[in-house]
């Protein structure tokens, strides 16, 4: 889907307006969350701007740091004794539980750091309803589009 420049109108893929002529259009896609029809460079991976933002959540960003993971120096006896899954869960437990402002700003930096792979995270999201790590609304709304 293409929209006209000039006077608006939309129309499928064709170099011409077929309403007025002109030849400057606007490529148009639909954001896979929340089917707006969307400009170009608003939307990356099919996530729209705005869904970007708004799933920018801490719940998010945990989710997607299970994906995307990090390799961090810690004391190889507490890492020997613990082993990675309960050094997650201990470490998960104790950032939900950080300063919530903080934790917030930092969620939304650490998405749009990585902006290809975060939005790529976000499209995959909506084909794994059970993985879902965003917030209740989102699933509500996946779960009435299914
Ligand atoms: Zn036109
Ligand atoms: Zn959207």
């Amino acid at each position: 889907m293409v929209r006209c420049k000039s006077c608006g109108y939309l129309f499928s893929n064709q170099d011409t307006c077929p309403s007025c002529g002109s030849q400057f259009v606007d490529e148009l896609e639909e954001c896979v969350f929340c089917g707006k029809s969307v400009t170009k460079p608003y939307i990356w991976n099919g996530v729209c701007s705005d869904c970007q933002k708004q799933y920018a959540t801490v719940d998010t960003a945990i989710g997607f740091g299970e994906r995307y993971t990090d390799v961090v120096e810690i004391n190889g006896f507490v890492s020997y004794f613990l082993g990675s899954d309960r050094i997650n869960e201990i470490l998960t437990n104790y950032v939900r539980n950080a300063n919530q402002e903080t934790l917030s700003k930092d969620a939304v930096r650490f998405c749009e750091d990585d902006f290809d792979c975060y939005t790529m995270y976000l499209n995959e999201l909506k084909d794994e309803p059970d993985k879902i790590h965003v917030r209740n609304r989102l699933h509500k709304k996946l779960k009435r589009r299914n």
